[in-house]
C-alpha cells in the first residue's frame, strides 16, 4: 500500500516538472551574452532596482502585478528565482503536503520570491500572516518529514504592520476564512474515519490533534524503530509535558507485534475522541484528563506494521489466486531485524523464580543483568525500557490481537518443562481486578457465547494467567513489574489479526468503553506522599504490604501509587537513613477513588534492619546499558565512512536531483 503511494506522489511530481519546465521556456526573452554590449538590454543587476512585470508562472495570481529583484532571498534576477528549490518546492507543495495545509502557502512563498515593489521599492509581506499559515501548516510539514522552509521564516524575511507590510493574502481573506472553516470546523466534534492508517498518516493524526488540543495535549518521540522511523507518543493531562504530585500515569501500547493492528487503530481513534470530547465538554473526559497522565503509543512496531500492510495489499489481488489470503499470523510480526519485541526485554522472571525460596526476597526492581547488553537489543526495546524507566507508569495495557481475552503476568511458566503452568505474581488478586476490568468493561470478551477463536476462556471471564495460557520468556508486561512499579496487562482483541477495514468501526465500539474503564482503574487501592521531617519527599522510598512480596518505590517528589483489592491491608513506608512507619488501612469495596495514605518518615541513625539487606541496591537498579552495548551495535548499521546512514523521506531525490545545491534545509533535525 505504501509504496502504491509513493509511485502515485512520484508520478504527480513529475508531471508539475513538465509544468515547470513550460514556464521555463515561455519566460520573456531575457539577456543573453552580448546583448548588453549592443544595448539590446540593460542588466537588471548593476541598474538601480526598479519594480517590474511579476511573471513567475506559479506567482501569477498574486493581488498585485510588480516585483522587484534582487528579491528577498537575494534572487538578482527572475530566472535566478525561477531555478531555485524554493520556485520548485512552491510548484508542488500543494500535493506534496496531501492538501493538509492552506494551498494559499504558495501565495506566501511567492510573496518572498517575487515581493510587491511599489515606486521601485521592495515591500515585504506581514508577518502576521505568515504565522497564521505556519500554525496551521506546521503539522503537514512534519507529517511528511519536512523541515519548515527557510524562506517562509516568519521572522526573517517577514515584517510587522508598523514596519509597512503588507498582506499577501489580502484579497483572499474572504475566500480563505471559508476554506479554514471546512478545514478546521468551528464546532471541536471530531468524524473520526475507522479506516486503516499509513505510518504517515497515524503520525499525521497524532500530530494534529496535539496541535487541535494543545492545552491537553502533546506529542513526543522516544526514539527511531529499526528502519528509522519515528516512535511517536501522544499524551493527554491538564499539563502536559509535566508529571504532577499525585497524578497516576498511565499507558497504552498498541501494534507491539507488526501484523496485530487493531490496537494501533483504536489508539488512533482513541486520540481523536479525547480531544474532541474534551472541547465538547464531556464530563467525564475532562475529568479523567484534569486528573490522569495518559500517554497512548499507537506504533510501537512501525516497521513490522508496514511489512504486514504492503504483504495483505499484494495478496487482494483477484486475479492471483494462487496465493492463500494473506499470511497474517507470521508476516510483520517482528521487528525490520526480525527480532520478536515481545521475546526481547530483558527475562527478569527467571531471576525471580531463582530468589522466590528466600523468605526475604522482594519481586520488585530487579536490576537489568549485564549480559542482557551482549544479546541483540531491538531500538524499539531499548526505546519503551528507556520510557518506561524514565515515568512512574501506574497501568499499562499492551494491545495485542490473534485471540479475545485479556492476559496477565507472568507470561513465563514457574516450571522450566511445564509450559502451560498457572504462575501468578505476588499481586495475582490486583492483576485479576485490572484484568476483569478490561473484559467486563468490553462488549463481548467476557460472555460466554462469544466466538472464542477455538478457545475457552469464557468459563473465566475473558481473562488468563499468561503462562497457564502459554509460556514465553522476555516479555514485556513481565518486564514492567519487575522492573518498574508498573502494572501491564495484555489485550488480545479478536481472532483475526488484520481484521476487515470494516470491522474496525465494531472493534472501537465493543473496545471504547473498555479502553476508559482501564484508564480510569489507575485511581483505584491507595496513593499518597512520603515525607520527611520538615514535609520534602523522599525519593525511593518503599511502600510494603503485608502478605505481598511486591514492593512500590515513591516517585521524584515522594509521591506513591499502590494498586490494591478492597479489604483491610497493613502497609510500611521505608527509606534508607529513616525509620518503618507502619499503617493499617480498610479499603471499601466501592471506592472511587484512590485511598489517600502520606507517611512522614524520621532520620534514624540506626544500622539498617537486616531486611534491607535483601533489598537490591539501588546502585545497580540504576544501570542502564553499562558498557553502551547497545550503541555499539547500532555502530555496525553506519556507512563506510562512519556516517550515520540517516534514511531521507521520500520525496528527497526530487529536490536533491533538480540541479540545485542540495537542499538540505528541506530535512528536519539536520
Ligand atoms: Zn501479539
Amino acid at each position: 500500500m505504501h509504496m502504491e503511494y509513493k509511485r502515485i506522489k512520484m508520478n504527480s511530481i513529475v508531471f508539475a516538472l513538465n509544468v515547470v519546465a513550460t514556464v521555463v521556456w515561455c519566460a520573456p526573452r531575457r539577456c543573453e551574452p552580448g546583448d548588453e554590449i549592443l544595448g539590446r538590454c540593460k542588466a537588471s543587476v548593476e541598474d538601480k532596482a526598479r519594480c517590474t512585470d511579476l511573471l513567475l508562472g506559479y506567482c501569477d495570481d498574486m493581488p498585485y502585478v510588480k516585483t522587484i529583484f534582487p528579491n528577498i532571498l537575494d534572487h538578482k534576477s527572475m530566472q535566478d528565482a525561477e531555478l531555485g528549490t524554493e520556485y520548485l518546492l512552491l510548484s508542488v507543495i500543494h500535493s506534496l503536503l496531501n492538501g493538509e495545509c492552506t494551498p494559499d502557502i504558495r501565495m506566501l512563498g511567492c510573496s518572498v520570491l517575487a515581493p510587491r515593489c511599489e515606486k521601485d521599492r521592495l515591500v515585504k509581506p506581514c508577518r502576521s500572516t505568515c504565522e497564521s499559515v505556519r500554525k496551521g501548516c506546521a503539522h503537514a510539514f512534519e507529517g511528511i518529514e519536512m523541515a519548515w522552509p527557510y524562506f517562509l521564516d516568519c521572522d526573517r524575511f517577514f515584517v510587522s504592520d508598523e514596519e509597512g507590510c503588507y498582506d499577501p493574502l489580502e484579497g483572499l481573506r474572504e475566500k480563505q476564512e471559508v476554506a479554514l472553516a471546512s478545514f478546521y470546523p468551528e464546532e471541536p466534534g471530531t468524524i473520526i474515519q475507522f479506516t486503516y492508517h499509513s505510518n504517515a498518516q497515524m503520525i499525521n493524526i497524532l500530530k494534529k490533534t496535539a496541535a487541535r488540543c494543545s492545552d491537553i495535549a502533546r506529542t513526543y518521540s522516544i526514539g527511531r524503530s529499526t528502519e528509522g522511523k519515528d516512535l511517536l507518543i501522544i499524551e493527554f493531562s491538564n499539563n502536559p509535558g509535566q508529571h504532577e504530585l499525585l497524578e497516576p500515569e498511565v499507558k497504552l501500547i498498541g501494534n507491539m507485534h507488526g501484523n496485530e493492528v487493531m490496537g494501533r487503530e483504536l489508539l488512533i481513534y482513541l486520540t481523536q475522541y479525547l480531544c474532541s470530547e474534551y472541547q465538547l465538554g464531556n464530563n467525564r473526559i475532562q475529568t479523567l484528563i484534569n486528573t490522569t497522565r495518559i500517554h497512548l503509543f499507537p506504533s510501537m512496531n512501525p516497521d513490522g506494521y508496514e511489512m504486514a500492510s504492503s504483504e495483505l495489499e499484494g495478496n487482494s489481488d483477484p486475479d492471483n489466486e494462487e496465493v492463500p489470503r494473506y499470511n497474517g499470523w507470521i508476516s510483520g510480526r517482528a521487528n525490520g531485524q526480525n527480532i520478536d519485541l515481545n521475546r526481547n526485554f530483558p527475562d527478569l522472571t527467571s531471576i525471580a523464580y531463582s530468589r522466590r525460596r528466600n523468605k526475604r526476597y522482594r519481586s520488585d526492581h530487579i536490576p537489568i543483568p549485564d549480559s542482557y547488553w551482549f544479546g541483540k537489543v531491538a531500538p524499539e526495546t531499548y526505546a519503551v525500557m528507556k520510557w518506561i524507566r524514565s515515568i512512574p507508569f501506574v497501568t499499562s495495557a499492551s494491545l495485542h490481537g490473534g485471540d479475545l481475552v485479556v492476559s496477565y503476568p507472568f507470561d513465563l511458566s514457574r516450571h522450566p518443562l511445564e509450559r502451560k503452568i498457572f504462575s501468578p505474581t505476588p499481586d495475582e488478586q490486583v492483576f485479576k481486578q485490572l484484568a476483569r476490568t478490561y473484559a467486563d468493561a468490553h462488549s463481548t470478551m467476557a460472555n460466554a457465547d462469544t466466538d472464542r477463536c477455538g478457545s475457552s476462556f469464557a468459563s473465566k471471564g475473558g481473562i488468563i494467567n499468561g503462562a497457564l495460557w502459554y509460556s514465553f520468556p522476555g516479555g514485556m508486561s513481565d518486564f514492567n513489574y519487575l522492573h518498574t512499579n508498573c502494572f501491564e496487562i495484555t489485550v488480545e482483541l479478536g481472532c483475526d489479526k488484520f481484521p476487515a477495514e470494516e470491522e474496525l468501526y465494531m472493534g472501537w465500539q465493543q473496545n471504547k468503553e473498555a479502553l476508559m474503564s482501564f484508564i480510569e482503574s489507575a485511581h483505584r487501592g491507595i496513593k499518597g506522599i512520603v515525607k520527611d521531617e520538615d514535609g520534602n519527599g523522599i525519593k525511593g522510598a518503599r511502600i510494603s504490604v503485608r502478605g505481598i512480596r511486591h514492593d512500590i518505590t515513591t516517585a521524584e517528589n515522594g509521591d506513591y501509587w499502590r494498586l490494591l483489592t478492597p479489604g483491610i491491608h497493613i502497609l510500611t513506608a521505608s527509606a534508607p537513613g529513616y525509620s518503618k512507619v507502619m499503617k493499617k488501612v480498610q479499603l471499601p469495596s466501592r471506592l472511587q477513588k484512590a485511598g489517600r495514605v502520606d507517611f512522614v518518615l524520621m532520620k534514624s541513625v540506626l544500622e539498617p534492619d537486616v531486611d534491607d539487606f535483601s533489598l537490591p541496591a539501588m546502585g545497580t537498579y540504576d544501570r542502564f546499558d553499562p558498557y553502551n552495548q547497545f550503541e555499539r551495535y547500532s555502530m555496525s548499521d553506519l556507512g563506510e565512512n562512519g556516517e550515520e546512514r540517516q534514511e531521507k523521506p521520500w520525496w528527497w531525490a526530487y529536490f536533491a536531483q533538480s540541479g540545485n545545491s542540495a537542499p538540505t534545509w528541506l530535512l528536519r533535525n539536520y
